[in-house]
């Protein structure tokens, strides 16, 4: 085989469940991969042990009161070392020709921006950023000449099965969603649901707000207003199916009556891969899709009663301005809480809702808009979740 260049990778967000997924791809492909930075969010040793395995250069620690247990933690290491928020946007801005942004929640946006620089392909995990901020991370990375390859696996899905150049054939495109642990529970049933209860993801294995958001199916709410945002089709030609085996993980349905769906075992490694590798593919030990062990795969449509997440988020979309950042805001502060223990499983749709109907809309076309929208639905938010705690 002839001898391919290295791709120089950094990895925002690299001790979260995305992030530790490509930092295995990368140490399974060290001919084509050198990871040039990694940054985490508050666990020292976690970190240090990625850097470790990477060999990063630099290494970005985002809560400043660890800088002192990652320097211990990292002791022997020929890598720079930094902490605060700006040491992971200067992670970001590190020489690189991927960027896998990885961070979970609007607390990604400012490195996602940081990281469109001409000619950097950014694996783009971190939906919260896109939901949010959508035309502004957009606009920079066509004006920087930065690239977006979708991670999230219905996104990558689609981004393997649309075709651009005939987007005019295209019908419609359609995420698939497992439903999450509460697929079919009753709403009564659902108002008793403990912390333990909705970190049960049948078929990923995830960080904890996202696993939240998959039981709740605001993730695919969320994924909706991704998926607008990536592939520029309106709201009502993006479909929502609900597949509890998460093996078809999207597709398009053509004009001509065909559909083209992508495959494949409910493992991360691939979607990281296709964006990693793209133009090109790469081998990963994933395991091969066996659909006769499978068997049979089955699907139902959403129900919009018990799982008004969809309706939300389907109605910020066709609104637009800042409702998306609303949405994710007020959702992020109410999953916070509930993992706290602090709100009822049921609370956190009814807050976002509330926090929808009560803070005026306004615009979103600059950061600074994104960022006072977001900042006054988690004021709104954090009123609502103590009025719940005092009642
Ligand atoms: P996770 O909680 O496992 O990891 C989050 C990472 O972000 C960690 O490395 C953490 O240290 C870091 N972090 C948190 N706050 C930070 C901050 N302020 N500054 C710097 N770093 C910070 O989350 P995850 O499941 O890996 O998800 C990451 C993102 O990918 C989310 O946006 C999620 O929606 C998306 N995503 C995840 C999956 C999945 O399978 N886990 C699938 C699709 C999309
Ligand atoms: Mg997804």
């Amino acid at each position: 085989m002839a001898p391919m260049t290295q791709k120089r990778v950094s990895i925002l967000g690299a001790t979260g469940s995305v992030g530790l997924a490509a930092v295995d791809l990368i140490q399974g492909a060290p001919e084509r991969f050198r990871t040039e930075a990694v940054a985490g969010g508050s666990n020292a040793a976690a970190l240090a042990a990625v850097a470790r395995t990477t060999g990063a250069r630099f290494v970005a620690i985002a809560d400043p009161g660890q800088y002192g247990a990652l320097r211990a933690a990292c002791a022997g290491l020929d890598a720079e070392l930094a902490a605060g928020p700006d040491a992971v946007i200067e992670a970001a801005l590190r020489p690189a020709d991927v960027v896998i942004a990885a961070i979970v929640g609007i607390a990604g946006l400012a490195s996602t921006l940081a990281a469109c620089r001409p000619g950097v392909t950014i694996a783009l995990a971190n939906k919260e950023a896109l939901v949010s901020a959508g035309p502004v991370v957009l606009a920079r990375a066509a004006a920087a000449g930065a690239t977006i390859l979708p991670v999230d696996s219905e996104h990558s899905a689609l981004f393997q099965v649309y075709e651009p150049t005939r987007a005019h054939a295209v019908a419609s495109l359609t995420l698939t969603a497992s439903g999450g642990p509460f697929r079919d529970w009753s709403t009564a049933r659902m108002a008793e649901v403990r912390v333990e209860d909705a970190l049960k993801h049948p078929n990923w294995d995830m960080g904890a707000k996202i696993t939240i958001d998959s039981a709740t199916m605001f993730n695919k709410g969320l994924e909706l207003i991704e998926a607008a945002r990536l592939f520029p089709l309106p709201e009502d030609r993006i479909e929502i199916v609900v597949h509890p085996q998460s093996i078809i993980h999207g597709f398009a349905t053509y004009r001509d009556g065909s559909v083209m769906a992508q495959m494949g075992a409910p493992d991360m490694r691939t979607p990281i891969a296709v964006a990693l590798a793209w133009p090109d593919r790469m081998e990963t030990p994933v395991a091969r899709l066996n659909l006769a062990a499978i068997g049979s795969l089955t699907f139902e449509a959403p129900d919009p009663e018990r799982f008004p997440a969809l309706a939300l988020a389907r109605a910020a979309l066709r609104a637009g301005a800042d409702r998306p950042a609303i949405l994710n805001a007020a959702n992020e502060a109410a999953v916070a809480a509930f993992l706290d223990r602090r709100i009822a499983f049921l609370d956190i749709a009814a807050i976002v809702a509330e926090t929808l109907a009560a803070v005026p809309q306004g615009p979103a076309a600059t950061l600074d808009d994104v960022m006072a929208a977001d900042a006054a639905a988690r004021r709104f938010a954090a009123a609502a979740i103590n009025r719940r705690r005092a009642a």
